[in-house]
């Protein structure tokens, strides 16, 4: 069903999106893999490991989107799909041992942060966190230290962050974790690996809300892992089959359906996202913007560095006007929009506008006046004339 490893391997990353995960090439075969609708297999006498067995086990709909996400990710084992985003966290949370030191972004993606909150007040791992782009406080965060002495067992990489945008030096922070004998696992989500590929970074795992730009149409919720170790894999697959958080079969045939324009869209709202930034960064009502693709941004030359574009999330920081804060303002501004839909999530076609703070999970030291723009596919002028009419609005 794959493609070779040798086509795979000089085939660009835009054609393996569309190419990957076919049915084989017989007369009469559909060109695109079918739905499965089973919870179990024929099968008699024990059990091997290229069996079904039964549908928690395995599934041929997840096949081909495991597969492609493989490959793009530049493994040479296919990815594993997962319920949601949060699944796989909490798969790949579980690869660290009872006691373990788990280093996290203090600007993690909210859900991962409450989880491993929990965990650690639950006594079950210590957690550190840090701010990801301070190399020196995470390779102080990976030393042996706090109440258990110990080093970190795990580094939990997001870059750029959520929602706060920070880039963490990727390679060097693997490195460090490696030599204090950590595992290194990097929530891939905002980049997509046609923009970021974090195994190659040094990462162990890689993790991916496929909710978001990987299916991209706003209409399912799923999660992956991706790693290159057989050992790892097979711990996360057996932590998939046990705990049971495994996909819906619909849900993995629109991901591999969504999966198929990821190159298409991801160019088009990555440009989008570089001009709707510039220009937003010399409004008078912005009070401050992060976009790793300004040249004024304190991660732009680490994003150029091991990133291929910038990615299409920008954050703003809404100046507070005569007679509103700058929450109130950044609520007007939201609710003053025609065209992008107020909305949390990110990464679909369509351009999704919210202000992270009405989450009540979301950390305090997020300001209260951010908002998180996910740029979708839409005409960038008519973008740019909504903005500008909303945030017009604000003086009125
Ligand atoms: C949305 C998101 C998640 C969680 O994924 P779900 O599919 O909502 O469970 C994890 N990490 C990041 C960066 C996200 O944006």
């Amino acid at each position: 069903m794959s493609l070779s490893e040798h086509q795979a391997a000089s085939l660009s990353a835009e054609t393996v999106v569309v190419a990957a995960g076919r049915p084989p090439r017989e007369r009469d075969q559909p060109v695109n893999p079918p739905i499965t609708l089973s919870s179990t297999y024929f099968g008699t006498g024990p059990l091997g490991d290229g069996d079904r067995g039964y549908g928690r086990y395995s599934n041929p709909t997840w096949d081909p989107f495991e597969e492609a996400l493989g490959q793009l990710e530049g493994s040479t084992l296919p990815g594993l799909l997962y319920a949601s985003g949060l699944a796989a966290v909490s798969s790949a949370l579980s690869l660290i041992p009872a006691g373990g030191v788990l280093v996290m972004p203090s600007h993690s993606y909210s859900g991962s942060l409450v989880m491993a909150s929990e965990l650690a007040q639950k006594g079950f791992i210590e957690l550190r966190t840090v701010d990801i782009a301070d190399t020196d406080a995470v390779k102080e965060a990976i030393a042996p230290g706090g109440p258990s002495g110990r080093p970190a067992a795990m580094l939990w990489l997001e870059s750029p962050t959520n929602p706060m945008l920070g880039i963490a030096d990727m390679r060097a922070l693997a490195d460090a974790a490696h030599a204090a004998g950590a595992i290194v696992v990097t929530d891939n989500t905002f980049s997509t690996p046609l923009v970021q590929q974090p195994l190659l970074l040094g990462s162990d795992v890689v993790l991916h809300s496929v909710t978001k730009y990987l299916a991209g149409h706003s209409d399912v919720v799923l999660g992956a892992l991706v790693t290159s170790s057989p050992e790892i894999r097979s711990e996360l697959l057996h932590h998939r089959i046990i705990h049971g958080g495994i996909a819906g079969p619909f849900e993995a045939w629109l991901a591999l359906r969504g999966l198929r324009t990821l190159a298409l869209r991801v160019e088009r709202s990555q440009a989008s996202a570089m001009l709707l930034a510039e220009r937003l960064a010399a409004h008078p009502a912005i009070e401050s913007i992060r976009f790793p693709g300004l040249a004024t941004d304190p991660g732009h030359d680490r994003a150029r560095d091991q990133m291929k574009g910038f990615g299409s999330i920008i954050c703003i920081q809404v100046a507070a006007t005569s007679r509103l804060s700058g929450a109130d303002a950044a609520d007007k501004l939201v609710q003053a929009l025609d065209l992008w839909l107020p909305a949390t999530s990110l990464g679909g076609v369509e351009s999704l506008i919210e202000r992270r703070r009405r989450h009540t999970a979301e950390p305090a030291s997020v300001p209260e006046n951010l908002v998180r723009l996910s740029v979708g596919i839409e005409n960038l002028e008519d973008l740019w004339a909504d903005l500008e009419q909303a945030l017009k609005a604000l003086d009125g």
